[in-house]
């Protein structure tokens, strides 16, 4: 059970982070929110579980608002035990075309944001020996895939990151593991779909592709599959599960 422990999950108002702040909360975790859009839903979905939830609107870009979250977090909710960082973008283009403004934004998003997190959550952290940081990369952290060279770059960073974290604390009672979904169908992948369907043809068509280039099972893995697999990582058992990149996406880099 994670009564009486506090968990902060960075872009959890849509998708997989708000999938897995449902499940932390499920198991008795107060949470801090954090992403754009519809907040005010995921603030009412999260509180159903009956824990308290709050939501800090730092984009996580910004080095000062993640500090500003990570305070805050402290003072209104008294520490952070479980840290996932989630929140992530994508951009596709050919690296001759990628826009350097985008380049910069997914590297901030989804690699630098970490770094931040992590340097301010630590100490509290090892004081009180116990922590456990979630890293959601991607299979793109561990193979490649044409036209998303930030995103890679990004991805594969994060493991390193993940690795690094995972020695500097190994002898302690704060684990740092990754997670590295395949296709999971929310509005980051429908964008996708969305875009290729414009090219090829239907969304149902696009849908079904998106999945055969890539996914052996052929469909899509869930939030709350994720969730169910961030809370074994918060649990007792997997105290020894230390720097590890564990995919869950349905074979893709088995292939
Ligand atoms: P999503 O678009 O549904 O959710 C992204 C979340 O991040 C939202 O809450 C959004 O508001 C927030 N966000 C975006 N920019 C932000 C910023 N600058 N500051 C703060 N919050 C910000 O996407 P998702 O598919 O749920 O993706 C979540 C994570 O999972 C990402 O890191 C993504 O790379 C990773 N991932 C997704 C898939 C997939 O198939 N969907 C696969 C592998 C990895």
């Amino acid at each position: 059970s994670l009564k009486g422990k506090v968990a902060l999950v960075t872009g959890s108002t849509s998708g997989i982070g708000l999938g897995i702040a449902c499940k932390l909360a499920e198991a008795g975790a107060d949470v801090m929110l954090n992403g754009f859009g519809e907040v005010d839903g995921a603030i009412a979905q999260v509180s159903a579980f009956g824990t308290r939830v709050l939501h800090h609107p730092a984009d996580v870009s910004d080095a000062e608002q993640i500090a500003d979250m990570m305070r805050q977090a402290e003072r209104d909710l008294g520490r952070v035990d479980v840290l996932v960082n989630n929140a992530g973008i994508q951009h596709v283009a050919p690296i001759e075309q990628f826009p350097v403004d985008r380049w910069n934004s997914i590297i901030a998003i989804n690699l630098s944001s970490a770094f931040h997190t992590i340097r301010l959550a630590l100490p509290g952290m090892r004081q009180r020996d116990w922590g456990r940081i979630i890293n959601i990369s991607s299979a793109h952290g561990l193979v490649a895939s044409a036209g998303k060279s930030a995103y890679v770059a990004a991805k594969h960073g994060l493991l390193g990151l993940t690795k690094s974290v995972a020695l500097e604390t190994a002898t302690t009672g704060v684990t740092c593991n990754a997670l590295c979904p395949g296709w999971v169908l929310t509005p980051l992948v429908q964008q996708q779909i969305n875009n290729n369907a414009k090219a090829h043809g239907d969304v149902q068509r696009a849908t079904r592709e998106l999945l055969s280039e890539k996914q052996p099972s052929l469909d899509f893995v869930t939030p709350e599959q994720l969730g169910e697999l961030a809370l074994f990582l918060c649990s007792d058992a997997a105290k020894q599960v230390r720097g590890v990149a564990w995919n869950m996406d349905g074979g893709w880099v088995a292939q």
